[in-house]
Order: structure tokens, then sequence, then C-alpha cells
């Protein structure tokens, strides 16, 4: 049985929506990949808080968001 350490659910050993992002082990091994993706936008970032390793495979750790973009030239000149 595995424990997701994010939502703390319990899920079936034939569910492949665990993962094992990083070094932890034991109770902490697992969560959903949902989860864990979840985590890393409210951190803003992918690194395990525990064994400061980095999640893999890779989770973006900011949501695309479009206040977050650069400023690319979008100013109008009206001639
Ligand atoms: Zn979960
Ligand atoms: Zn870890």
């Amino acid at each position: 049985m595995m424990l997701c350490r994010i939502c703390h659910e319990e899920e079936d050993d034939n569910s492949s929506s665990m993962e094992a992002p990083c070094s932890c082990s034991g109770t902490l091994k697992f969560a959903h990949r949902g989860c864990i993706q979840r985590w890393c936008y409210e951190k803003g970032s992918n690194v395990c808080e525990i064994c400061l390793q980095k999640f893999e495979p890779a989770y973006p750790a900011a949501l695309p968001s479009p206040a977050k973009l650069p400023l690319i030239d979008t100013v109008v000149v009206i001639r």
C-alpha cells in the first residue's frame, strides 16, 4: 500500500498515478504526480524540501502565467 505524502490518500499498488520523484524513502517516498505538480506550483520550486533533490521527471516550478512572461513589444505605434 502506498500513501501519497501530499494528500495522504492511500493508493493501490496497481495504480500508475503514484510516483517516487526524489530520494525520500518510507512513507515520504510516494506521491501522486498531480499532487507533486501542485506542490511545485505552490512552492515555486521543484526541489524536495527533505532530501533537497530535484523532482524527477522534471516538473515545471511555476504555472505558465501571462503576467510572468517577459514583456514583448506589444505597443502599437499609431501613425
Ligand atoms: Zn496525492
Ligand atoms: Zn525527497
